[in-house]
């Protein structure tokens, strides 16, 4: 049998490498990986983690608006950015250093510096750092990066990699995008008090959601002051000056003016320059991996997970299949399947947008449900929460549940309002362990909350 200096090389040290490496490596298998910028990828660095720090940031503005029918009285409050980013900067940070410490412990080799597969087909073959090392088998777990589209002024647009380390927060800032991204960044400007406006080239925000969140999120976005225009097609972009300030003119003649204009156009797999193609691993049109059920591409050695693989771009799933890859290579026997391979099910992931208020889903949207499901039941529901029956804000919540009338399996649950990702994380494990609508019925309420909704559902609305 041949000989390798590894028995996985994993290129990426993000949230689909990392898990792979560690799993792996505990699993007995001699492990390296290769990180280019910074350990945890996008996720802790320019993702999930520091975007939900200033989330946090951007909520307190309408909260010191909300405690004055509350009772509360102080001078109007000032947001210093500098705080608020150099604060997140650290712990990011923080958090890289743990990340070092996890693999250090775990065994895993680290090489920080770029890595590409330098196989012809069959050879198993990594370059990195100036070596040239060999693997039984290579991960390419390597992610995305923000797509901009070709318009005239693109390069004086940031994307959200930038977006957490400006030098000066802005007073006015355009957002272009539609996706959840667009819509978390357009939040966190406009409650850290830019002026905003969020522009979508579609009809709709979020594609992809339930329509009645959607319709409702936009509501919400406008009656917290952004000016979302939709459909709105960029023309170019310019400078103006003096200072940063630019305009951003649309196909339909309109302009707007800003002092940042933040692209969040989309994200592509990273696969390009890795040698994928010299090695024989084929692409899609989008530069996808395509993989199969074990995440391996069409060349079995090399496998692939996370953003690269272009399935669900969210940080548990990169995880979760990165233990897949692990347990399928190194795991006694394979998985959890009679057929001992281990691969995640992809029907009921459930997701969250970070806006003001939250929206989060798991199950299909109810369009798509009426398509699968004859005899579909829908229970709705839309009220004022209770902390705005005194705080005067106009905010409403949209509660939803999608039951298969046949069997009476709750197949969705999707929400617009305060701490949706919390509330529906819960709502999840139900819908995973395959609760009916009578098992929610007879769940005792807990109250006064927003989530009591979800078990006192009286009659079907649809
Ligand atoms: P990454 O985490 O991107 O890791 C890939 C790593 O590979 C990177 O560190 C990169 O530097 C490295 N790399 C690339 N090429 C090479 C090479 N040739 N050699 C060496 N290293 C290389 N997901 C959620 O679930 N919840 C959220 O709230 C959320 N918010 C997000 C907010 C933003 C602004 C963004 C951009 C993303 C967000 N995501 C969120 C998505 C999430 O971050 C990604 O789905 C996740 O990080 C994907 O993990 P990954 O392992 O595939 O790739």
């Amino acid at each position: 049998m041949a000989a390798y200096d590894y028995d996985l090389f994993v290129i990426g040290a993000g949230s689909g490498g990392v898990r792979a490496a560690r799993v792996s490596a505990a699993l007995g298998a001699k492990v390296a990986i290769a990180e280019e910028r910074h350990l945890g990828g996008t996720c802790v660095n320019v993702g999930c983690v520091p975007k939900k720090l200033f989330v946090y940031g951007a909520h307190f503005g309408e909260d010191f608006d909300d405690a004055r029918n509350f009772g509360w009285r102080s001078t109007a409050p000032a947001f210093d950015w500098r705080t608020l980013r150099d604060n997140k900067t650290r712990e990011v940070e923080r958090l890289g250093a743990l990340y070092r410490r996890l693999l250090e412990n775990s065994g895993v080799a680290l090489f920080e510096a770029r890595a590409s597969i330098a196989s012809t087909p069959g050879a198993r073959t990594v370059r990195v750092g100036g070596r040239t090392v060999t693997a039984r088998h290579i991960l390419v777990a390597t992610g995305s990066w923000p797509r901009v589209p070709d318009f005239p002024g693109s390069d004086l647009v940031i994307t959200s990699n930038e977006a957490f380390h400006l030098p000066r927060f802005p007073d006015r800032a355009l957002v272009l995008g539609g996706g959840y991204i667009a819509v978390e960044f357009a939040g966190i400007f406009a409650g850290l008090g830019a002026r905003t406006t969020l522009a979508y080239r579609g009809d709709l925000l979020l594609r992809g959601f339930d329509e009645g969140v959607r319709r409702l999120v936009v509501e919400e976005m406008r009656e917290r002051g952004v000016d979302v225009r939709m459909p709105a097609r960029v023309a170019a972009v310019e400078l103006i000056g003096p200072g940063p300030a630019r305009r951003c003119v649309f196909t339909d003649g309109t302009a707007v003016e800003a002092d940042l204009v933040l692209a969040a156009t989309g994200r592509a797999p990273a696969s390009g320059d890795l040698g994928l193609a010299s090695a024989g691993v084929r692409r899609a049109a989008d530069g996808a991996i395509p993989v199969d059920e074990q995440y391996r591409t069409n060349v079995p050695h090399i496998l692939a997970v996370g953003d690269v693989i272009g399935r669900a771009q969210l940080t548990p799933v990169a995880i979760a299949e990165g233990a897949c890859v692990a347990h399928n290579l190194f795991g006694e026997g394979g998985g959890d399947d009679g057929d001992g391979v281990r691969q995640v099910d992809y029907a009921t992931i459930p997701t969250a947008v970070f806006c003001q208020p939250n929206i989060a889903s798991v199950g299909p949207t109810e369009a798509e449900a009426r398509r699968r499901i004859a005899n579909l039941r829908v229970y709705e529901s839309i009220f004022r929460p209770l902390k705005h029956t005194l705080s005067g804000r106009r905010e409403r919540s949209l509660m939803k549940l999608l039951v298969d009338g046949d069997n009476d399996r709750v197949v969705a649950a999707h929400m617009c309002g305060a701490d949706a990702g919390e509330i529906i994380q819960g709502v999840a494990v139900a819908i995973n362990a395959g609760a009916t609508k009578r098992h929610f019925d007879a769940t005792i309420a807990i109250h006064p909350t927003a989530a009591e909704e979800f078990v006192t559902m009286g009659e079907p609305v649809r």
